[in-house]
């Protein structure tokens, strides 16, 4: 089964139509990388994909169950779908370990003991352990997205989706970001992720979609995508 199933997905804002029906099945472990020219709705498919954006018509399947039927749960939903977005959304005010350890706390309700060996773990696997006690300002932008991912981890999502996150780093620190989602890759983790980093894309993406004017124009392997003439 398919983690998650894209139906006839439709998005407009007004009458103008951005999304114009994407049918997609993402099967678990699978990295799927979203590329194309800026407008063409990759980001608004991404939204759509955990109802940041509620889509217009069509359906979602995440895990079998639909997200898209009325009744249905969002909260439930996005706890098992990580976010991280071009510009980091870290809470100001909050040092590095309370960012990573928020979620977990009061939405999960999980322990201040229990949160704290999640934090160090993931502080760990994205090379920050000495950030703990710092506060955002403190850091680089590489460091901030690397934050970034790991308090979406905290909530041990099923599934990371990845809006363009290395768009707003200065060129030297979007490799060790890029390195933290590799290393999920290889770990197995569902990753859909909008990049313009080509070389990333190549290297990492399982299959790569080319979205063009609200349509999924070409998809395939990135030798099938890249080396298509
Ligand atoms: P991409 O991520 O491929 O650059 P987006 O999904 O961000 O594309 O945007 C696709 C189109 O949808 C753009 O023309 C953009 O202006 C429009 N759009 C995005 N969000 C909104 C919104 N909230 N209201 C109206 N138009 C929007
Ligand atoms: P961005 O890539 O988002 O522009 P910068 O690297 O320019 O991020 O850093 C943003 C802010 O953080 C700047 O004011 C910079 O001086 C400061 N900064 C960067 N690295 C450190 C650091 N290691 N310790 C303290 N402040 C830092």
């Amino acid at each position: 089964m398919p983690v998650i199933t894209v139906k006839d997905l439709h998005k407009s804002y007004g009458n103008i139509e951005i999304l114009k029906g994407i049918d997609l099945d993402i099967s678990k472990g699978e990295v799927v990388v979203v590329i194309g020219p800026s407008g063409s709705g990759k980001s608004t498919f991404l939204r759509c994909l955990n109802l940041l954006e509620q889509p217009t018509s069509g359906e979602i399947l995440f895990e079998g169950e639909s997200i898209t039927a009325p009744k249905h749960d969002i909260n439930s939903t996005r706890e098992k779908m990580g976010m991280v977005f071009q510009n980091f959304n870290l809470f100001p005010h909050k040092t590095v370990g309370q960012n990573i350890m928020i979620a977990p706390r009061t939405v999960k309700k999980q322990s201040a003991s229990e949160v704290e060996v999640i934090a160090n773990k993931l502080l760990q696997t994205v090379g920050l352990s000495d950030k703990k006690d710092v506060f955002p300002n403190q850091l680089s932008g590489g460091q901030k997205q690397r934050i970034a991912i790991a308090r979406a981890l905290a909530m041990q999502p099923h599934v990371m989706l990845f809006d363009e996150p290395t768009s707003a780093l200065d060129p030297e620190m979007v490799g060790e970001v890029l390195e933290v989602m590799k290393k999920l890759a290889h770990e197995g983790m569902t990753m859909v992720i909008v990049t313009h980093e080509m070389g990333f894309a190549r290297e990492v993406g399982d299959r790569i979609l080319f979205m063009d004017e609200g349509r999924i124009m070409e998809q395939g392997s990135p030798e099938e995508v890249f080396n298509n003439p």
